[in-house]
Formats: structure tokens, sequence, C-alpha cells
């Protein structure tokens, strides 16, 4: 379905953004993977997917924080594949504590990579969109873009701005083939929630497994994890034909969550 299209996915290094660029290569969309980790995992990632869908995979390893690099990876994703025509703002990290004792360095972080740097992304990847007259704007916000929770200050700001540049970017691409949108998760289990998890069970004293059934029953009306395939496969969805008239909204999926 996505046969000669190009995605940039940032934060595709594992998790989420991992399982999004997987089921867009699915589709044979060719795609540019972003984030950190080993050198030599990466590459086993890279090469496992290329050989896995066929479609040309690489990597750029762009730091979400310095809009330099993101321009850079911008325009290595437009020569290196020819077109950026999906752009998934997806990157993230999480620490928690009460606001009047955030570090502020952490906070300026946190919103540098969560809500600064899809501004750069988006800036410098519409031009090459405007010009094909087509392209989709993913941004990975959160249940956390809707409502809060404690200690989590600069993530839920950071997720809660990213709704508002959805939004802009959505009427601001109205007459064009763009659309722009949100997806708006509840718990996944990846490494920023199982840091989280491990955190719960230290605090109630009991195992791993017992913090997962005292996290999901306190927030997700499901009492299972979203998986990052149903994720992937929302991406693409909102990448097809069919989603042409969605823009500019959250989608959430989130096990109820946020119906509470
Ligand atoms: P993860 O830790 O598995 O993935 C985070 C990705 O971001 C990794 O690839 C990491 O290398 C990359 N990254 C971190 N800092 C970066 C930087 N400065 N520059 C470039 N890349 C950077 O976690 P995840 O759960 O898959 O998170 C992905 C996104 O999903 C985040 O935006 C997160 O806020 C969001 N999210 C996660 C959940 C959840 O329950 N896991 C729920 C809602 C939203």
């Amino acid at each position: 379905m996505l046969k000669g299209k190009v995605a940039l996915v940032t934060g595709s290094t594992s998790g989420i953004g991992f399982g999004m660029a997987r089921a867009l290569a699915q589709q044979g969309c060719a795609v540019m993977l972003n984030g950190f980790g080993d050198a030599a995992a990466i590459e086993e990632t890279r090469s496992g997917l290329a050989a896995e869908t066929g479609v040309t995979v690489r990597y750029n390893g762009a730091d979400l924080g310095k809009p330099d690099e993101i321009a850079a990876m911008v325009a290595d994703t437009v020569q290196s594949l020819g077109s950026i025509d999906i752009l998934i703002n997806n990157a993230g990290i999480q620490h928690t504590a009460p606001v009047d004792e955030f570090p502020t360095a952490v906070w300026d972080k946190i919103i540098a990579i969560m809500l600064t740097g899809p501004f750069h992304a988006i800036r410098c990847a519409l031009p090459h969109m405007k010009q094909k007259n087509w392209g989709r704007i993913i941004n990975t916000s959160s249940v956390h873009g809707l409502v809060g929770s404690v200690n989590k200050a600069a993530y839920v700001s950071a997720k809660h701005g990213i709704m508002g540049l959805t939004k802009v970017v959505a009427l601001e691409t109205g007459p064009t083939g763009i659309t722009c949108n949100s997806i708006n998760p509840g718990f996944v289990q990846t490494e920023l929630v199982k840091q989280q998890i491990q955190q719960r069970a230290d605090a109630i004293g009991g195992s791993f497994d017992d913090a997962v059934v005292d996290v999901l029953k306190e927030k997700q009306p499901s009492l299972d994890f979203i998986t990052v395939d149903q994720i992937g496969a929302l991406c693409v969805f909102l990448c097809s034909d069919a989603a042409a008239q969605i823009t500019g909204v959250p989608m959430s999926i989130d096990g109820g969550w946020t119906a509470q």
C-alpha cells in the first residue's frame, strides 16, 4: 500500500517507534530509522528489518534535542531515500518527580526532545511534502496529551504541547494532501514503562508482576497493555487513503484510560 513512499521515524531503535517503522516497512515503505543505542545492535535492527521486508532501511543517529542534527537528518532522508512522505515524531524520554523537586535541566531536555524537536522536524519536512502535495505527519503523544498524572510535569506538558502543534499544522495544511494527527497510547510495555513499573514494585515492596497489576488497575480499564503492533497498525491506517480526511485529531489507543 505504501510502496514508493519514504518514512522518517524518530526514536525507532526500540519500542513503539520500531513497531511503527516495521509496520510501514511491511507495507513497502522505505524507512529512515533514528534513535540511540549500541551501534552493533542498531545495525542488526536495521539490516534485520531490511531483510524481513525487502525495503531500503537506513539509520541516522540525530539527537532530537539538537535542531541542527534534526535538519541534517531530514536532508539525509531526502538525499539518500529520495523524499520524505511520512514523518513520525516519536522519540521520547520520561522523568518522574514532584514539580517543586523537578530538576530544571531535565525539564529543558524533555521539552527539547519531545516538543521543540518535532517542531524542527516538521518545519524541515513540510516543504518536501508540499512539493508533492502529499504527506502524513504523526506525532506520538500519549494519554498524557489529554489528561495529567502526578510527578510527570515535563512529560505531560510536552505531550499536551504537541497536541497544539498537531492542530496548527493540520490547519495550515488543510487544503493540501497532507494530514497531521497524533497517536495517544496508554501503557505499552516498552523500556520507558518498564522503568516505571520497577519503581512501583520498589514502592509497594512487591514483584514486577505485582506492580504490573497495580499500575494497570490504577489507570487502564482493559487491564492489559497496548502492543507496539497495534500502534503500528493504527499508524498504517493514518497513512492510508481511507484516513485522508482525518487531520488535527488525537487517535486514542488506551484501553479506556481517558474514558474515565
Ligand atoms: P523507548 O524507550 O522504547 O523508545 C524511545 C526511543 O526514543 C528510543 O529509540 C530512544 O533511543 C529514542 N530517543 C530517546 N532520546 C532521544 C534523542 N534525544 N534523540 C533521538 N532519539 C531519542 O520508549 P517508547 O515507550 O517506545 O516511547 C516512544 C514514544 O512513545 C515516546 O514519545 C513516549 O513518550 C511515547 N509513549 C509511550 C507510552 C508507553 O506506555 N510506553 C505511552 C504513551 C506514549
